[in-house]
């Protein structure tokens, strides 16, 4: 049997460690591992009653306190539960944004739940298909809620949604210029949105502000709004709550197809992105190819040629005929 067959097999008995190492695996960009790793993919098959969460908010937002009170809901219902961060900021491993804390306390210390360790060693760098891929190592691995937490920065909640099938926002209650200053992308990405630390403000005022945010959603967001929650992730109020609303709606999307639809679409920009990972490195591996790529690069820079016809000629170089 090949490692990779083996790690595939200890994953699946749920072997902590193994999942461990298939992460670290998945996430490195040397050649030889990521073939390993395609391996590894390979001998794995996807579950279908999974439920991918994002978490998206500005740091301090109280993020990871809603991830373990949510997570350990999620436990108490019997699910086995693994929280990832993606770092939005970063391309390498090991970024900041996400900081060096101490992140979910008490899930972690539940045996049916998988944290990734280390805040640093534990944060997703690099693209969203390793970050997918992550997913898939832990679900194969018998954890059927997945919690990817990112900071919302903009962009990177757009790219959260396109690899789990609900984004849980958290905003400050009490922190209206954040609302008025957030970008578009970052509340249309939204299925969900919870005020956090309702306690920090007299109980009238994140209602109030609530219902503020409900009634501009009601005009931008039209027949999709999404539901408008507040808690308090550290006095553990309306937790219940919104986890029971983060359950109501996954299971509608599901009723409805609208979560096989979202599947299937995600899938989709998979493979095209992964296509786009193979074509790239087959450049790169293609001593003919490589010299002609780096021969266009300086091209391009000397503004011999645009980029545009540079790349389309070597496209024409690398698969001859394809343009008729
Ligand atoms: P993250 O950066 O979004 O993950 O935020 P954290 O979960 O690390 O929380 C940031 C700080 O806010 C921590 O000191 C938490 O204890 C605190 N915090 C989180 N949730 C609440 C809450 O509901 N009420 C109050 N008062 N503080 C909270």
């Amino acid at each position: 049997m090949s490692g990779a067959a083996q790690l595939a097999q200890s994953l699946v008995a749920g072997d902590r460690r193994a999942l461990s190492k298939a992460i670290t695996l998945v996430e490195s960009s040397l050649e030889a591992d990521r073939q390993t790793a395609r391996e590894l993919l390979s001998h794995l098959t996807e579950p279908k009653a999974t439920f991918r969460i994002g978490v998206t908010g500005v740091p301090g937002a109280g993020k990871s306190t809603l991830i373990d009170g949510l997570g350990l809901a999620a436990v108490a219902a019997g699910k086995r539960v693994a929280v990832l961060a993606v770092d939005p900021s970063s391309r390498q491993s090991g970024g900041s944004v996400l900081g060096d804390k101490t992140r979910m306390t008490q899930l972690s210390s539940v045996p049916s739940a998988f944290v990734r360790p280390s805040p640093t060693r534990g944060v997703l760098g690099g693209t969203a298909a390793r970050t997918r891929e992550v997913i898939l190592l832990c679900e194969a691995a018998g954890y059927d809620v997945i919690f990817v937490e990112t900071v919302g920065v903009g962009q990177s909640e757009e790219r959260v949604a396109s690899m789990v099938d609900c984004v849980l926002l958290v905003l400050l209650a009490g922190a209206g210029d954040e609302l008025s200053s957030m970008k578009r992308g970052v509340l249309e990405a939204a299925d969900l949105i919870a005020f956090n630390k309702a306690d920090a403000g007299p109980a009238q005022a994140v209602q109030n502000e609530a219902a503020s945010l409900r009634a501009s959603l009601s005009i931008s967001r039209p027949g999709d709004m999404p539901p408008v929650l507040a808690a308090s992730a550290l006095e553990g109020a309306g937790v219940g709550e919104l986890w029971a609303a983060l359950l109501q709606q996954h299971a509608e999307a599901e009723q409805h197809g609208a979560l096989a639809r979202r599947r299937l679409a995600q899938r989709r920009s998979w493979f095209e992105s992964a296509l786009e990972e193979a074509l790239l490195a087959a450049f790169a591996n293609s001593p003919d190819l490589a010299l002609a790529k780096a021969a266009a690069e300086y091209a391009v820079d000397a503004g011999i040629v645009s980029p545009v016809e540079a790349a389309q000629r070597l496209a024409d170089q690398a698969i001859p005929g394809q343009r008729s």
